[in-house]
C-alpha cells in the first residue's frame, strides 16, 4: 500500500529540531536557545518573538493553520486547544501571528480536568508552558493539513503540577543533582549532567474495525467484558515472533513512517504471544522526551489503524484467558559525556562505582515497593498483575546469575562465598566480569529486571503514561543516591567507606533480590516470608501517596508537595470508580438488551421447533435438556445482572468520599462482574451462533 520512502529524508520531518531551529534562527539566538534546552531553563522572553516567528513560518511551510500547546493532564492521555494563527487586518483580511507570549505561555480553562480537589482551593484557570526540552512538532491530518504542537508542562494558577510532566522534569533534575554528588566522589571531574533514558516497548492488540464496531464493550471500555474461549487460544505459542501477515504488516510500515517523520525512533516490531498482539519498541531516548514519544506512540497507533480498517486495542487486558499488553519500561542514567551509570566498567574502578550504584537501586527498590506498585497501577492492569502472565504484584529484583554471585561474595553476611573463575571480590578490587546481555538468561518473569545495561521495570501497564512509572524511578533512586553522598561525603577513607557501603547495602536490601520463577506460587510465599509486600489491586496501592514518610520524600526532592500528592491521590481513586462504573454500566447494557434478548429469541425458536417435532411423535428430551440448562443460565444470568445493578448504584451513592467509592467499586461491584459474566459465557456455548448478539472471541482473535 504505502509507496517506497527514504527513511533518512522523512525522519524528523514534522519536528522543528535541532537543524531546523538552526537553519532558521539568527545564530546568536539559535546559539541562546540551544543553551535554554540544554539546562532546562525557561525561555528568554527576549528571545521568544523570534522563535516564534520562525516555528511559525516552518510549521506553515508545513502545512499547518493551527497551533496548540500540548499538555499530559492528569487524565494519563494528551490534551490540545486549537487556536488557529490568524489576526485580522484592517483591510477586512488576515495575517498568520504567532507571538513569542503565544509560544511561552497558554491558558486553557483548567475546570474540566482532573485537579483532584486542588481546583477547589484554586482558579479554574490553568497554565501551560513551553516544555523546550522537548520539541515542537507538527501532527498530520489524512488531509494534508497540519497542527503545529508545543510540548507543554500545566499547572494552576498558584503553581501546584496539573499534569505529569512538571514531576517528571522535576524527578529528573533530582537524579542529576544526586548522581553527580556520587561521580564527583569517584572524582568524576568531566561529567556536567547525568539524565535519565526511557525506551518504553509497547504491545498492543488489532482488531478488525467491523468486530470492534459491534462491541458496545470495546467501544466504551477498551476491553471485553463478555466472551467464550474460543477452541484455540494461545496454548500454541504460533503467534509469538511469528510472521507477521500482510495487513498486518502494511499498517506496521504506515505507523512507522508517521513515527519517523515525528522523529520517533521506532526501531523493533513483531508478533507478540496472544493472537493479534504485537510489540513496537524504540531507541531509547531522555525521559521526558521518550514519555511524549510514547503517547505519540499510542495515538498514532490508534489513528494509523482506522485507516487499515482496524482497531487498536491498547488495554491491558482486551481479552479473557490470553495474554494481556504491557509496556516494559527500560530505564538507566547516563552523563552527557556518554557514561551508562547502569554499565559494568572495564577497570576495577569503574566496577566500584558501577556496584554503589547498582545497590543503591536495590536499596531504592527496596525501599519504596509500594511507590513503584502505585505506578503501574490502572484499573486495566489489575486484570494483569498478578495473573499468570505478567510480573506478580510483589516487587523484586533480578539480576541474573553472574551479578548474584558477585554480590553474594561481598555478603559477609551471608552463606558462604564461592568464587568465579578464581577472582575474589571480597575487597572489591578486583575486575568484575563484563555483563554481555545474555539472551538465554533472560528471567521474563520478574518485575524489575536488570538487562546488562539498564533496568527493565516490567508491570507498567499497556495503556499507561510512563511519566509516573519514571517520576518514581528516579525520586527513589535519586533519595538512596543522596543518602549514600551524605555519608559517603563525610568519610575520611572513601576507598574503605565504598566498600563497606556497598557490602552494607547488600546485607541490608538483599531480600528484593529474586532470581527464580516470579509466577510461581511458592515465590509469594517466600516472599511473605521476606516481608515484601504483595498489593494485589490499584486501590490497595494509592495508600502509598499517603503515607507520612513518601510525603516527606517526594517534599525533600521538590518532585510533588502534600498537596499534590493528595490530588494525586484523589484522582486515581475516582478514575478506578469512574472505569469500573462504566464497565459495569456497559455489562448491564449488554446483558439487559443484547444478550438477555437473543437467548430468550434462541430459546422460543428452539422451543417452537421442539414442538413441533414432538406433534410429530419425536423424542425431544435432549432438546428439552438444552433448553432447560438455557433457561438455568438465563435465570443466574438476570439475578446476576439484577445484583450488579443494586451494587453499583451502591457505589455510586459513596461518590462523596472517593476513597470509599473505589473501594466498593473492587471489592462489591468488581466481583459482581464476573458474576454477570459466567453465566452469559456459558450461555455463549449453548445459543447458536448466529443468534448471538454481537462477534465472538473465535472471530476477532484468529482473522486479522
Ligand atoms: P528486549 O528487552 O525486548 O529484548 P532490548 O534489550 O533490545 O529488547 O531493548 C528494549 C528497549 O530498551 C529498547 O527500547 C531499547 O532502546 C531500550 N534500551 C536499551 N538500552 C537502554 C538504556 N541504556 N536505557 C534505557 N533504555 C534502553
Ligand atoms: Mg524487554
Amino acid at each position: 500500500m504505502s509507496e517506497k520512502v527514504n527513511v533518512t529524508e522523512i525522519f524528523g520531518e514534522n519536528v522543528f529540531n535541532d537543524a531546523a531551529m538552526r537553519e532558521r534562527l539568527p545564530k546568536a539566538i539559535y546559539k541562546e536557545l540551544k543553551k535554554t534546552i540544554e539546562l532546562g531553563k525557561e525561555l528568554n522572553p527576549g528571545i521568544a518573538d523570534t522563535v516564534a516567528n520562525a516555528m511559525r513560518d516552518w510549521a506553515i511551510e508545513k502545512g499547518a493553520t493551527h497551533y496548540t500547546h500540548w499538555f499530559q493532564p492528569m487524565t494519563g492521555i494528551t490534551a490540545e486547544k486549537h487556536d488557529s494563527f490568524i489576526n485580522p487586518t484592517d483591510d477586512g483580511k488576515v495575517m498568520m501571528d504567532f507571538s513569542g507570549k503565544e509560544l511561552i505561555k497558554g491558558e486553557p480553562d483548567a475546570s474540566s480536568f482532573p485537579s483532584g480537589g486542588l481546583r477547589a482551593t484554586n482558579e479554574a484557570r490553568g497554565y501551560t508552558a513551553w516544555d523546550c526540552t522537548s520539541p515542537a512538532f507538527v501532527k498530520e491530518s489524512p488531509d494534508g493539513s497540519t497542527i503545529l504542537c508545543i510540548p507543554t508542562a500545566f499547572s494552576s494558577y498558584t503553581g501546584e503540577a496539573l499534569d505529569k510532566k512538571i514531576p517528571l522534569l522535576r524527578s529528573m533534575e533530582a537524579v542529576n543533582t544526586q548522581a553527580l554528588r556520587i561521580l564527583k566522589l569517584f572524582g568524576n571531574t568531566t561529567s556536567t549532567k547525568v539524565t535519565t533514558s526511557v525506551g518504553p516497548e509497547q504491545e498492543y492488540f488489532l482488531v478488525d474495525k467491523k468486530d470492534y464496531d459491534k462491541r458496545k464493550d470495546l467501544i466504551l471500555t477498551g476491553r471485553t467484558l463478555f466472551g467464550a474461549m474460543p477452541p484455540k487460544g494461545q496454548e500454541l505459542d504460533d503467534h509469538y515472533f511469528g510472521t507477521v501477515r500482510e495487513r498486518v504488516l502494511s499498517y506496521m510500515n504506515d505507523l512507522n513512517i508517521e513515527l519517523w517523520k515525528l522523529g520517533i525512533s521506532a526501531k523493533t516490531q513483531h508478533n507478540e504471544v496472544a493472537p493479534c498482539q504485537h510489540e513496537l519498541a524504540p531507541i531509547y531516548g531522555t525521559t521526558n522526551v521518550g514519555t511524549d514519544h510514547n503517547q505519540l506512540v499510542m495515538e498514532t497507533m490508534k489513528r494509523v489503524a482506522e485507516r487499515h480498517n482496524f482497531a487498536c486495542l491498547l488495554h491491558e487486558k482486551p481479552f479473557a484467558g490470553v495474554n494481556g499488553s504491557g509496556k516494559h519500561n527500560n530505564w538507566s542514567m547516563g552523563t552527557d559525556d556518554g557514561i551508562n551509570l547502569l554499565d559494568p566498567g572495564k577497570t576495577p574502578h569503574e566496577n566500584i562505582q558501577f556496584l554503589l550504584i547498582l545497590t543503591a537501586i536495590l536499596k531504592a527498590v527496596d525501599e519504596h515497593a509500594d511507590l513503584l506498585r502505585l505506578s503501574a497501577s490502572s484499573p486495566g492492569n489489575d486484570h494483569r498483575l498478578g495473573a499468570n502472565e505478567a510480573p506478580p504484584a510483589i516487587i523484586s529484583v533480578f539480576l541474573g546469575e553472574q551479578l548474584d554471585d558477585v554480590l553474594k561474595q561481598l555478603d559477609t553476611t551471608g552463606e558462604a562465598t564461592s568464587s568465579i573463575q578464581g577472582k575474589t571480590y571480597e575487597s572489591g578490587v578486583s575486575t568484575l566480569p563484563s555483563f554481555r546481555q545474555d539472551a538465554t538468561d533472560r528471567n521474563r518473569t520478574s518485575p524489575f529486571a536488570f538487562t546488562g545495561n539498564k533496568f527493565e521495570f516490567r508491570m507498567v501497564g499497556s495503556t499507561q503514561s510512563i511519566a509516573t512509572p519514571n517520576i518514581i524511578l528516579n525520586t527513589i533512586v535519586a533519595d538512596s543516591l543522596c543518602q549514600i553522598a551524605d555519608e559517603l561525603e563525610k568519610a575520611d577513607d572513601f576507598d574503605m567507606a565504598v566498600h563497606d557501603k556497598i557490602k552494607e547495602l547488600i546485607a541490608k536490601h538483599k531480600r528484593i533480590i529474586f532470581n527464580g520463577d516470579g509466577y510461581s506460587d511458592e515465590w509469594v510465599e517466600e516472599a511473605e516470608r521476606r516481608g515484601l509486600p504483595n498489593i494485589k489491586c490499584m486501590v490497595d496501592a494509592v495508600a502509598a501517596y499517603k503515607k507520612e514518610e513518601n510525603i516527606a520524600l517526594f517534599e525533600k526532592f521538590n518532585v510533588l508537595s502534600r498537596a499534590e500528592l493528595e490530588s494525586r491521590a484523589e484522582i486515581y481513586y475516582e478514575n478506578y470508580a469512574k472505569q469500573i462504573n462504566i464497565e459495569a454500566k456497559t455489562m448491564l447494557d449488554m446483558s439487559k438488551k443484547q444478550i438477555i434478548p437473543a437467548v430468550m429469541k434462541y430459546s422460543a425458536d428452539t422451543a417452537a421447533g421442539v414442538n413441533e417435532l414432538k406433534a410429530v411423535g419425536i423424542d425431544t428430551s435432549v432438546q428439552e435438556d438444552i433448553l432447560k440448562e438455557i433457561a438455568k443460565e438465563l435465570k443466574n444470568l438476570t439475578v446476576a445482572t439484577e445484583k450488579l445493578a443494586k451494587l453499583d448504584d451502591k457505589a455510586l451513592d459513596l461518590e462523596d468520599d472517593m476513597d470509599k467509592a473505589a473501594h466498593c467499586f473492587r471489592e462489591e461491584v468488581f466481583p459482581a462482574m464476573t458474576d454477570v459474566r459466567t453465566p452469559a459465557d456459558k450461555l455463549e456455548g449453548l445459543v447458536g451462533k448466529e443468534y448471538w448478539p454481537f462477534p465472538q472471541y473465535e472471530d476477532i482473535l484468529f482473522y486479522v
